[in-house]
């Protein structure tokens, strides 16, 4: 097979964090001999400005492309996240935690879970998160990296991820991938050309210039420029799945106290976030616009937030979906282009991490010649349907399972309609406190665990082999890992002296 002779002219439309994820992956990853990189974003528009909170394997695909850490955080004024707390989801005046990393260790070859099950029948009222590293150090206030602890240490299985500036992250972002020699042109795009076959030949862009490419990049945030402006692609609607379609969004001044975790509150109408950085504090509500008026809802977020606001609340309407075809022709649709999922688990950004991963593991060997990637367009869109799906279904857990019937919000969400593969998880779980998930899945089995029993959702039994053992042995060893567990972390620093000691904002 003969490699192309002229160089493959990638163009990427859009400079938001989805812009700059594929930018700088691409960058790293691409040789400049043979493909030319090309970002094309305005100015003038901006971006979305939201998205602050992020998932554990974001700090893989910046280890990934070589960054620094230490040095990423303190750029983007980052603050680390532990996990969600979820206040009033449940029902009113109760909380729990969906935390990263380990929940337990196995016990005499049992699941942690159906120990903890047992012991709950015997009396024992503690609860799940008792066990879990990464929720304790949330409860003291606590942190430290678990890479840097000993192995035999139960905090050497906690897992974290970060709260960041996402204007920050672009910026270095693009540092990094202008450095590997994508190109950036700050033009807005105002017509597209496509080819006889209907692939996108060129960008028309303001000021009477044209950019020509041999295949697109779609990271133009709601807009959807090229994917659905210009090449029509379908998109799927999940708002029967998941009623709230916008968010108002503020950020306040921030507090000498940042939390290592993201709070989500649910509200009349949907729910509120909270995302501490080193400098301010990130705000919103989601909400359903048949139950809440965009006035209703500034008022309810303006109520709930603490410091000083920085700007007027900015509402932002959305639609809940993904495209069937995310790559489509010579165009594959990143980030807010793509689909959307409401931030209950900050897993949009992820989403675009996995966009640009599953695109350079399908790279075509040219991409000119839309023969050779039909197959891969195919194989591309059904994996990032899976990824979609599983993520909607564990979105949707937090809302099913409510016990809450004091708004018409909540009642609707009691009889929302759900996927046959949720239904099928809950009714696993319910029977013995089984989880059944795909060897690729972003959520393990521990998360499903935290949120299942959070919200209140009961095994009926455990599983029988657990009583072959001796379970007075089994429960000792249970008490004396919790009791270990909280004594370890006391003795780490706070998560404000972490952060001033190894990464303060520069
Ligand atoms: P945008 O930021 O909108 O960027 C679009 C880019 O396209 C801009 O550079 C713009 O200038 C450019 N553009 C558009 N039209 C043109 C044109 N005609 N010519 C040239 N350029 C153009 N994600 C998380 O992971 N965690 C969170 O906590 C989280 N919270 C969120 C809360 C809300 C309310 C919303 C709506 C989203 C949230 N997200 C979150 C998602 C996150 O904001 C996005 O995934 C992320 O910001 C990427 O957006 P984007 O780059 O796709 O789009």
């Amino acid at each position: 097979m003969n490699q192309p002779q002229q160089k493959q002219r990638i163009v990427i439309v859009g400079g938001g964090s989805t812009g700059w994820i594929a930018a700088a992956a691409l960058g790293r990853q691409l040789k400049g001999e043979q493909y030319e990189v090309t970002l094309v974003e305005s100015s003038q528009i901006g971006t979305i400005g939201v998205g602050e909170a992020v998932i554990p394997p974001f700090l893989n695909f910046i280890r990934g492309l070589g960054l620094n850490e230490q040095q990423f955080i303190q750029e983007t004024q980052a603050s680390f996240k532990l996990g969600i707390q979820f206040r009033d989801w449940a029902q009113r005046d109760h909380s729990y935690f969906h935390h990263f990393g380990a929940l337990g260790r196995k016990l005499d070859g049992h699941d942690f879970l159906q120990c903890w099950l047992k012991a709950r029948t015997l009396g024992d009222t503690a609860d799940l998160m008792d066990y879990a590293p990464a929720a304790e150090m949330a409860k003291q206030g606590k942190f430290f990296l678990p890479f840097k602890m000993p192995q035999e240490s139960p905090l050497a299985e906690a897992a974290y991820a970060l709260h960041f500036d996402a204007s920050l992250v672009a910026k270095s972002l693009r540092k990094f991938a202008e450095s590997r020699g994508v190109r950036r042109v700050d033009a807005k795009v105002n017509g597209v050309e496509l080819d006889a076959d209907g692939n996108i030949g060129a960008l028309q862009l303001d000021g009477e210039r044209r950019l020509e490419g041999d295949f697109f990049l779609d990271c133009s945030g709601f807009r959807a420029l090229l994917i659905e402006g210009e090449l029509g692609s379908e998109y799927e609607d999940w708002r029967e799945f998941l009623p709230c379609d916008r968010a108002v969004a503020l950020q306040t001044s921030g507090l000498e106290d940042v939390t290592p975790y993201t709070i989500s509150t649910a509200r009349d109408a949907g729910w509120t976030w909270r995302i501490p950085l080193q400098h301010r504090i990130g705000n919103g509500y989601v909400f359903a616009s048949d139950h809440c008026s965009d006035d209703e809802a500034i008022a309810t977020l303006l109520r709930s937030v603490e410091g000083e606001p920085l700007h007027e609340p900015r509402v932002i309407p959305f639609r809940t979906g993904m495209r069937p075809q995310f790559w489509q022709k010579n165009c594959v649709a990143l980030g807010l282009a793509g689909g959307f999922l409401e931030p209950l688990e900050s897993t949009a950004i992820h989403l675009v991490t996995r966009g640009v991963q599953f695109l350079l593991e399908l790279f075509p060997h040219d991409v000119t010649n839309a023969s050779s990637w039909q197959q891969l367009a195919l194989d591309y869109n059904a994996r990032m349907r899976m990824d979609y799906e599983e993520i909607r279904d564990f979105i949707i857990l937090h809302y099913c399972a409510t016990r809450r019937d004091d708004t018409p919000f909540w009642r609707q969400c009691q009889n929302l309609p759900l996927p046959e593969s949720l239904r099928q998880k809950i009714a696993l779980f319910r029977e013995r406190g089984e989880v059944r998930i795909g060897g690729d899945d972003l959520f393990k089995v521990p998360s499903w665990q935290a949120v299942f029993t959070g919200m209140g959702v009961m095994p009926e039994h455990y599983h029988p082999f657990v009583d072959m053992s001796d379970f007075a042995q089994l429960h000792m060893a249970m008490r004396g890992g919790r009791a270990q567990l909280a004594e370890e972390v006391a003795t780490l620093p706070s998560h404000a002296e972490f952060l001033r000691a190894h990464c303060p904002a520069e």
